[in-house]
């Protein structure tokens, strides 16, 4: 590589909000190089190899591939090798006393619940009625992103004609779900409870209780829209948008970590281990604290940036398993993500709740026959791990394993029996996979509170320095960083 080369762009980071950015950006005719630390593209949606075997990272379960939606549009557009499978349930979710399949059809899993001995229907239909208009009014906004500020004149006329979508949703604007529930006489539902406990807690990152309820209402759609598992993991989309980069023209570094970021006439100097770049836009897929040291300043420096890496390290970080098992006489050749809770009256966190998708036949190249990969994932709270002496961390993240184990034995023996290999990682090991600081994962949790539509914008930190990925609005899961970094590359592109 040539020492300063001068860019339009350099994106540092392929996690999904990076490769959005670069490829947005290429697509529209910039000069684009994109930096990435490890040899492969995705970030905690990436798909790593290890002793003949390939797991998925952290993400596992994608909305966002129906044809009009934005990762069925680039397959279909950019003609890209990725085949999605339309898994049915798409989820279950187990505890020790029950099982509920999360069907493809909505209507037949709300029949399901209301089905279940006691439940309440009338009024579970009522929450579902007023979820799917604020769903309807939200989702909309992600399928086309230019409906998200900064809203130009077409826009606003735009939203004008939606207005009668909004009233739904504005009479929650910074309540919880808890409240939404109570108002409707859901609290004493169980199985609904844990239902909604679990699903905030992999999406808007927080109890039903705590979390905002537009948020979590619009969240409740995750297994409805475009929901699917990629054929061979992830990893596999991320592949093909680094492919799609470079075929726009676009400059793919993969292990060429970025060091420091300096302010420079006229842009952006970019120092990284293959070289030296200059662009006029430098978009970084990091964290608030990961920026602060691309830059040598304190976060202190920099208020916006504090109060956003506040927000994320009062979240989570993940403790994993990554299993290798031979498959049940009895299992069906598709691939399976089951959500396993232990005690639903205890928080979903720390082993306590996890998340475990098991490979399918299909996934050529993650497992041999008679084999499957399993990914397992728990939150783990990053205050408690920081207000633990380093000695007892590791003891600390060992005892939420050993509750995975027992978890996982207990709510799926099945997938247990044939155990061929297992490896842990912690909080530790995946800022090693990521190089997220502190291994803080999840962007930030969506509790209750107005604060939530405080910036609602691409996040240009400094004059032609963006932050792009899950710590950004609206962030937290793999289609949402990458709505994200669309927006960004087209605030870019209008400033070119
Ligand atoms: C355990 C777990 C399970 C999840 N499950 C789901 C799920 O099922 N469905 C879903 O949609 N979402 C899920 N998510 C959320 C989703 O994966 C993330 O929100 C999203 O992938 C984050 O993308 P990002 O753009 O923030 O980048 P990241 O994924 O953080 O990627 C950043 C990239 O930048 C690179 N990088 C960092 N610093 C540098 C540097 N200095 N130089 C060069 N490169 C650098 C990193 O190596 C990495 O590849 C899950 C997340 C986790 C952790």
């Amino acid at each position: 590589m040539m020492a300063s080369t001068w860019y339009d762009a350099v994106v540092v980071g392929a996690g999904f909000g990076g490769l959005a950015t670069a490829l947005e950006l290429s697509r529209q005719g910039a000069r684009v190089a994109l930096c990435e630390s490890l040899n492969y593209p995705g970030g905690c949606a990436s798909t790593f190899q290890r002793g003949g075997y390939a797991f998925e990272a952290g993400a596992t379960l994608f909305s966002g591939f129906e044809p009009h939606q934005l990762f069925g549009r680039w397959i279909r557009e950019l003609s890209l090798p990725v085949t999605v499978d339309w898994l049915d349930p798409v989820v279950e979710l187990r505890t020790p006393t029950s099982r509920l399949a999360v069907h493809r059809d909505r209507a037949r899993f709300i029949d399901s619940l209301c089905a279940l001995p006691g439940a309440p229907a009338p009024a579970v239909r009522r929450l579902f009625a007023l979820q799917s208009q604020v769903a309807g009014a939200l989702w909309p906004l992600f399928d086309d992103p230019t409906l998200l500020p900064p809203l130009n004149v077409k826009a606003l006329l735009r939203h004008a004609g939606r207005a009668l979508h909004y009233p739904p949703l504005l009479r929650w604007l910074g309540r919880p779900l808890g409240a939404v529930l109570e108002h409707l006489g859901l609290t004493g539902f169980a199985p609904l409870r844990t239902y909604l406990d679990a699903l905030c807690q992999i999406t808007v990152q927080c109890s039903a209780a705590e979390a905002e309820a537009p948020f979590a209402l619009a969240a409740m759609d995750y297994y409805w829209r475009g929901t699917g598992h990629v054929r061979g993991g992830i990893g596999q989309l991320a592949k093909a948008l680094t492919g799609a980069v470079e075929a726009h023209g676009g400059t793919v570094l993969l292990a060429n970590r970025v060091k420091a970021v300096t302010a420079i006439p006229g842009g952006w100097r970019v120092e990284a281990r293959r070289g030296e770049l200059q662009a006029r836009h430098v978009v970084t897929n990091v964290l608030p604290r990961g920026l602060s040291r691309l830059l040598g300043a304190s976060l202190e420096s920099m208020p916006r940036m504090d109060t956003l890496s506040r927000s994320v390290e009062s979240g989570w970080g993940a403790a994993m398993r990554y299993l290798v098992v031979r498959t049940p006489g009895d299992a069906d050749g598709s691939a399976h993500h089951l959500e396993l809770v232990d005690d639903v009256s205890a928080p979903f966190i720390e082993g306590n709740h996890l998340f475990m998708s098991i490979s399918g036949e299909a996934d050529a190249g993650r497992a041999p026959p008679g084999h499957r990969t399993v990914t397992v994932s728990t939150h783990v709270p990053l205050t408690t791990l920081a207000s633990l002496p380093e000695a007892e961390q590791r003891a600390y993240v060992e005892r939420v394993q050993a509750r995975m184990d027992q978890g996982l034995r207990k709510l799926a023996p099945e997938w247990l029996e044939g155990l061929v290999q297992a490896l842990p990682a912690s909080p530790r090991t995946y800022q090693r996979f990521t190089q997220r600081d502190g291994g803080a994962v999840g962007g930030v949790p969506r509790r209750a509170g107005l604060a939530n539509y405080r910036h609602l914008g691409p996040l240009q930190v400094r004059e032609g320095l963006w932050l792009v990925g899950d710590s950004v609005f609206p962030g937290q899961s793999t289609l949402a960083t990458a709505v994200g970094g669309v927006r960004t590359a087209a605030s870019i592109s209008a400033r070119r």
